[in-house]
């Protein structure tokens, strides 16, 4: 055996690769092979974002940002050794099925036909800059205005921000925004820019939300409901902390049992929408600097490195100049405040209300995973549970037996658990940056959100091809209703 195959062929527990869990020194697993990223970052096409990987098992992350594929030389290249069987991560996700690789062929051949790039395109550019004017221009006659006429600025400035978060931290954050990583990066200090960390968001929606999507491990939520943590060096949980980190204020997840106010929970969540931006820029941001974690998820990657960390708190320090310094500066410390919390609450509650009727709501699936359940050594297929009961194969009876597609597919997760609004909508898909086609975001997430409007059809197709479920609601105000409804039905069912 030549020294570079023995090398590749040499174990190295999981243990030892959460350990280099920093940009100074960053391993990652990918199907079993454990590489060696450290370097790479630095020339990857897609920029440092790959040091998220930094620790941890990347399996999910590589096959769902690269639609059209990675030549397996590559990671040959940077692997550095093999992970023993014993210490292969107990994935939920199945991915034997052909459905996402016929998904992604389809898709990059659609967008090349009409020559569009699958990341960045003038038309997100274009309008970045023009969300940029409004949000710097109305913070501007915010300061300069009457009292009276200021708080309707503040109101602008809040619906400005959100477009900030959704239209161009969003696709930069997730390396969608432009073919140049230097821009993605830019594109992602938008999320500085307007007072909160980019980097929480990372990890938040990135490495939590995305890969396990309305997916709970069960035996992770017990063991906090008993305030038991289970170490971070051995945590490798699936679950997604957008279903959970609002429980117990809100029950939006089967597995939670629900607690007596959850029982109104539809009627205040509205009002519970508003503070989201203030309790992420005040409290979670500043949590996960100072612990390097955010939930179960290891923050090293990021927070492992001085300059990031210069980064964020000088730009919480600057933001604070322009956000709530200025503002007082001109109207007096109570009016600054004032117009403060107003562009805030406005914030908030445009940007969650844009973000929740996209999973939490009624007729979409929450899955969940038992991660002590044992079977002759090996964990068992994990069970999935959906507010409308989900069969072990998706079936529908004109597909192919060869299209029968597993419950726990990882892209027919990912259409069981999310659901767009005015589909086919090339308006509302500018307006929303691309959220209104979240089926489409979330198997392709590192494509440009103004591509989805182009490749819709080709993905409900294709779901119908397979028998996969797609839901679409109407507009915003029917998805918004159902989301109440959603709530209402969480407050009053007992625990799945
Ligand atoms: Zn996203």
């Amino acid at each position: 055996m030549c020294k570079a195959s023995a090398e590749k062929a040499k174990e190295i527990s999981f243990a030892e690769v959460k350990s280099h869990n920093t940009p100074k020194s960053a391993w990652a697993v990918v199907n079993k092979q454990v590489i060696d990223i450290t370097d790479f970052a630095k020339r990857h096409p897609g920029g440092d974002i790959i040091l998220l990987a930094a620790g941890k098992d990347a399996t999910v992350l590589y096959h769902t940002y690269h639609p059209k594929g990675v030549p397996q030389a590559l990671l040959d290249k940077l692997q550095i050794g093999t992970l023993p069987d014993s210490d292969v991560p107990d994935s939920y996700y199945d991915w034997s099925s052909p459905f996402y690789d016929t998904l992604c062929k389809r898709v990059v051949e659609r967008l090349k036909t009409l020559n569009r790039p699958l990341r960045g395109n003038s038309d997100i550019q274009i309008k970045a800059v023009g969300i940029l004017l409004c949000f710097w221009g109305s913070l501007y006659k915010m300061y300069t205005s009457e009292f009276h006429q200021a708080i309707v600025w503040s109101i602008v400035m809040g619906v400005f921000a959100h477009f900030v978060g959704t239209c161009i931290q969003h696709d930069g954050n997730h390396g969608a925004f432009s073919k140049m990583p230097f821009i993605n990066t830019a594109a992602g200090w938008t999320m500085d820019m307007i007072g909160a960390s980019a980097f929480t968001w990372q990890f938040q929606h990135m490495l939590g939300h995305h890969p396990y999507t309305n997916l709970l491990d069960v035996h992770e939520e017990e063991n906090k409901a008993k305030e038991i943590d289970t170490p971070m060096e051995q945590k490798d949980q699936e679950s997604d902390p957008d279903v959970f980190s609002s429980f117990p204020l809100m029950r939006m997840h089967p597995v939670h049992e629900p607690l007596w106010y959850n029982k109104y929970q539809h009627l205040y969540a509205p009002v519970l929408f508003a503070f989201m931006t203030l309790a992420k820029v005040f409290q979670q941001d500043i949590e996960v600097a100072m612990n390097k974690r955010l939930y179960h998820i290891d923050a090293k990657c990021r927070y492992g490195n001085v300059w990031n960390l210069v980064r964020f708190w000088g730009m919480k320090a600057l933001s604070t100049l322009y956000m709530i310094g200025l503002p007082c500066y001109f109207h007096g410390t109570k009016g600054g405040l004032i117009l403060f919390t107003v562009g805030h609450l406005t914030c908030g509650e445009v940007l969650a209300t844009m973000f929740i009727v996209n999973h939490v709501i009624e007729g979409v699936s929450f899955a969940k995973k038992d991660s002590r359940e044992e079977v002759n050594g090996s964990s068992k297929p994990a069970t999935a549970q959906g507010v409308t009961p989900m069969d072990e194969t998706l079936k529908a009876s004109s597909i192919k037996a060869e299209n029968k597609v597993p419950l726990n597919d990882w892209a027919a997760v990912q259409c069981q658990t999310s659901v767009n609004w005015s589909p086919g909508s090339w308006f509302w898909n500018h307006f929303s940056g691309g959220l209104s086609h979240q089926i489409e975001h979330h198997l392709f997430p590192s494509i440009c959100h103004t591509n989805y409007v182009h490749i819709q059809d080709v993905v409900e197709d294709t779901c119908r091809e397979f028998g996969v479920p797609y839901q679409s609601e109407p507009n915003l105000f029917v998805a918004y209703g159902k989301m109440l409804n959603h709530l209402k039905a969480m407050g009053r069912m007992k625990a799945l």
